[in-house]
């Protein structure tokens, strides 16, 4: 069975943290992923610590209280670096490590086991980074002597004999502090692209080089459900009904069925906020859409970066609730679509990418050879495959702005934006009966599982 998934996601999830093994897994749509950076969990990655809680959480430390650790979010790089700070000034002052001197305080009576047990777990959590295949067997071996030395505190018998033959203080200084520091340069990186990739979804790709290529859409209402759309040269009438829009072209009449479309959708709110969402496209994404879908599912994942997604296989658009009224929604809804229309037929093969399209795929490829060294921040969602061009240049030619890639197009692709431009008008001119959705037949469903990639 083939199953083809393309999802839309914008870059706003939480970061997560380099401690977490885990984490070096991105979905596919993160900017950071592709040149294999690491992710950190702070996206607020200010280095303005208060120095006052520094100070008093390390008068708090040489006066005994250890517990005073656990308020250290150690997982952010502001924790991290705070950890450091705090480590390198308590050395300067008593002249030993925090680890020797919570050792010394046991064993002069002054804490209890339980406490020292607790609070070394504490600072071994904090302590903890993973050398790389690149260091040298001597910090590899003093890693392997920090396991044991947590393996030893997490002891329900925990004794203090055994920890006095493995180096803590070794193993902070080979592995904790570079790594911490890197960990912490990494963040601000991170936090750089981010507020960069964040500034680039601002831009106006009305006055870019490619703005002649960019739809002019006006709208007049004619009556209280009827409006008619000027779309560059086209003139198209619109009808919105509780059950249906209809969207005239000259003689030709296409209607969105909502009871039909909407049939796998049970609850009513969500079947309204689909429907205006729909009713957020222009007419000629609601002829494709009219044309092209069989069903437009619903879910709703607060947690998710993805807004809508389209099934190759089964040719469904499912939208996630959750984002419905973000600034992007409705775009994500149109790049669906735009996703929907490359799996339609276009003489005897499909549209541009899955019917391998040499020319869009060479004229795409050329032009990404012009991102070669460039920021992530720079490279959009549209430079993700070939697919994702595909959607994105459809969304851009056919809403005035595509979902997440109006800068990388209007920067690096106005030949592939203009070569879309040209495909799409030929597909307009195909009878509908010539262009459905390729999988509906079967010998051609075997196209689908070919994933072209740059
Ligand atoms: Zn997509």
């Amino acid at each position: 069975m083939i199953k083809i998934n393309y999802d839309i996601s914008i870059k706003n999830e939480p970061l997560k943290s380099l401690k977490e093994p885990q984490s070096l897994e991105r979905s596919s749509s993160s900017i950071f992923n592709k040149s294999g950076k690491v992710i950190s969990k702070s996206q607020n990655v200010s280095q303005t610590l208060d120095i006052d809680e520094n100070d008093k959480k390390l008068s708090e430390l040489i006066s005994g209280n250890y517990d005073v650790l656990a308020s250290i979010d150690w997982k952010t790089a502001e924790g991290t670096q705070q950890f450091l700070d705090i480590s390198e000034k308590f050395s300067s002052v008593t002249g030993k490590s925090l680890y020797d001197e919570m050792i010394s305080r046991y064993e002069a009576g002054k804490i209890s086991k339980d406490n020292l047990q607790k609070n070394l777990k504490i600072l071994l959590d904090m302590s903890e980074f993973s050398p790389n295949d690149q260091d040298s067997d001597e910090v590899w071996t003093s890693y392997y002597d920090f396991l044991d030395l947590k393996d030893i505190v997490l002891a329900d018998r925990f004794n203090i004999e055994d920890l006095k033959k493995l180096d803590y203080n070794n193993y902070f200084d080979k592995v904790t502090r570079p790594y911490a520091e890197k960990f912490i340069k990494q963040n601000e990186e991170i936090a750089i692209n981010v507020r960069k990739a964040k500034q680039l979804s601002n831009y106006d790709v009305s006055k870019s080089q490619i703005a002649p290529l960019l739809p002019k859409i006006t709208n007049i209402k004619t009556d209280a459900n009827t409006i008619i759309q000027k779309f560059n040269d086209y003139k198209y009438q619109i009808n919105y009904s509780d059950d249906a829009i209809n969207v005239k072209d000259g003689n030709k009449q296409y209607v969105i069925d909502f009871k039909k479309l909407l049939s796998q959708i049970n609850d009513e709110n969500d079947k309204n906020s689909v429907k205006k969402m729909i009713e957020g496209l222009s007419a000629p994404v609601l002829i494709d859409l009219a044309v092209e879908i069989d069903t437009i599912k619903v879910c709703n994942d607060p947690d998710s970066a993805t807004y809508a997604q389209y099934d190759g296989k089964d040719n469904v658009i499912t939208i996630n609730l959750a984002k419905k009224d973000e600034k992007n929604a409705v775009f994500a809804l149109a790049h669906e679509i735009g996703h929907s229309l490359d799996f339609s037929k276009h003489e005897e093969r499909n549209m541009v990418t899955f019917g391998f399209n040499q020319q869009f795929l060479e004229i795409s490829r050329k032009e990404m050879t012009k991102l070669d060294g460039k920021e992530d921040y720079e490279k959009q969602y549209a430079t993700t495959n070939p697919v994702e061009m595909f959607a994105e240049c459809y969304t851009l030619l056919n809403m005035g702005s595509s979902a997440d890639s109006n800068y990388v197009l209007a920067t690096y692709f106005p030949k592939t934006v203009e070569y879309v431009k040209k495909q799409i008008e030929i597909q307009r001119n195909l009878p509908t009966s010539e262009r459905n959705f390729i999988g509906r037949e079967s010998s051609l469903l075997e196209r689908l599982s070919d994933n072209p990639s740059w």
